[in-house]
């Protein structure tokens, strides 16, 4: 009976895999990117490694997975991203690990191990998918990706001026910055929160029965937390809530104050916003957030703070830092056109005859740095317009009768205008100097 159990399930399995894949679909919260949205996807992330490239950031990447403990411990257990959000797992050796659901706390962890805490200060940028269980809608997915900077070492607010400053920059030359507004807060030193955090818990207590039940949760484990809630009851509660800035210590003020001259000085426009306190534990003085009207709900494109007790958190020394990051996706959605970059120049072949000359000729010119397509069948009125479609400029026609001369033709797909030129076969300078000057006629 065992074996015949075991046996239908053998059979089954054979049989499903035969069977088209019933669940042939990418996975809820996830998304392929195909040319087109690759293509603003790409020239999200070009802007913003152009931008920060301006401030000397360098590039850098960590894992896309982690110990757990690499973000439980900055994030709080308490945090969303760590109690609701979090893609962890068992690995086949036991060790708990997750998928990144931001990259702060990474490239933090990899300054410590690194042992790169001698060569403060670092400045880096990454861009790279994260992941968070999330309830799925515009603008908000399970994998999406973001692009970050983050700056090491200082604790001067011009270093927080500095990374604003370049955000901004970097939503302007995406053209969205003017659709945006930046929210500033601080949420100042320990001794600051820890004043205001025993006012606020106070006011809160004697509300608790109405707190929506995150709020109830966080009154406990993360009062400030409170006060990002978007729930409307636990809003209208906060309305009469104290202000974190009425309980901002000397130094604290004093940062923000060091922040809002340079902006201001630099011409960077920004709103005070007393409510804006960050999703995440490690946060202190400086937070902010460049919001859009363009994107309903999911408005915040970008964001970021300072985070000064991280890396002592993490086990390593003290070492100030402050950053922000951004999403992708929301900003590409905001992006009108970015051009795919295809190739402008074909090669078609008008019979089988041709076929090794035009993959040896295809080769040569890229050689010579020109973009080739290469369509491998077809018949040539197909292939003509399959190219024009797809923005093709040039053909070189080659066929058996054409090599037999030594010769292509070069058409211009635009007027149809054709031309009869010499081949040589180990020498396409004269050809591909040709098609240089076809591509660059009006
Ligand atoms: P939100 O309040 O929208 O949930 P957050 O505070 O969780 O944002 P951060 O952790 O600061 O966001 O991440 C920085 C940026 O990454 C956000 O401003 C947003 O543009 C983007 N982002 C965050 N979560 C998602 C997601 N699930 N899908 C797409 N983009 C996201
Ligand atoms: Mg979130």
């Amino acid at each position: 009976c065992r074996i015949k159990s075991r046996r239908s399930g053998i059979n089954t399995n054979l049989k499903s895999r035969s069977k088209p894949m019933s669940r042939l679909q990418p996975v809820r919260g996830t998304a392929d990117l195909l040319p087109d949205s690759m293509a603003k996807h790409r020239l999200v992330i070009d802007a913003a490694r152009a931008a920060s490239a301006r401030y000397g950031f360098q590039e850098m990447a960590t894992p896309i997975f982690e110990f757990s403990e690499v973000f439980s411990r900055p994030l709080g257990e308490s945090s969303d991203i760590v109690t609701k959000e979090n893609y962890s797992f068992a690995d086949r050796g036991g060790e708990i690990l997750t998928l990144r659901p931001e990259n702060t706390a990474g490239v933090v962890r990899a300054m410590i191990s690194g042992g790169l805490t001698q060569s403060l200060p670092l400045k880096y940028f990454y861009a790279g998918p994260m992941f968070r269980y999330e309830r799925p809608q515009k603008g908000r997915m399970r994998q999406f990706h973001q692009v970050g900077i983050e700056y090491l070492g200082p604790n001067d607010a011009l270093a927080d001026a500095e990374i604003i400053a370049c955000g901004a920059r970097f939503l302007a030359s995406l053209g969205v910055l003017d659709d945006c507004e930046l929210h500033l807060n601080s949420l100042g030193d320990s001794n600051s929160r820890m004043a205001y955090r025993a006012a606020l818990i106070a006011y809160l207590e004697t509300f608790a029965d109405q707190l929506s039940d995150d709020s109830k949760t966080r009154l406990a484990v993360n009062p400030l937390r409170i006060l990002d809630s978007k729930d409307a009851g636990d809003c209208a509660i906060l309305q009469d809530a104290p202000r974190l800035q009425d309980y901002l210590n000397d130094v604290s003020k004093a940062h923000f104050a060091d922040l809002t001259a340079a902006l201001d000085g630099a011409g960077v426009a920004w709103v005070f916003d007393p409510l804006l306190v960050r999703g995440l534990d490690y946060y202190c003085h400086t937070a902010f957030e460049f919001v859009t009207t363009s994107l309903g709900a999911q408005g915040t494109v970008l964001g970021g703070g300072r985070y000064d007790g991280l890396a002592e958190m993490l086990g390593g020394p003290k070492v100030a830092g402050v950053g922000w990051a951004a999403g992708v996706e929301r900003l590409a959605m905001l992006v009108e056109t970015a051009s795919v970059n295809n190739p402008r120049v074909a090669i078609l072949t008008a019979d089988d005859g041709a076929r090794q000359a035009a993959f040896r000729l295809a080769e040569q010119l890229r050689d010579a740095g020109i973009d080739i397509d290469l369509p491998t069948s077809g018949a040539m009125g197909k292939k003509l317009k399959k190219a024009d479609k797809a923005g093709i400029r040039t053909a070189v026609i080659m066929g058996s009768d054409e090599l037999a001369k030594n010769t292509v033709q070069l058409r211009n797909l635009s007027d149809g205008r054709q031309q009869e030129l010499p081949l040589h076969p180990d020498d396409c300078s004269g050809l591909a100097a040709a098609i240089a000057k076809s591509l660059l006629a009006p």
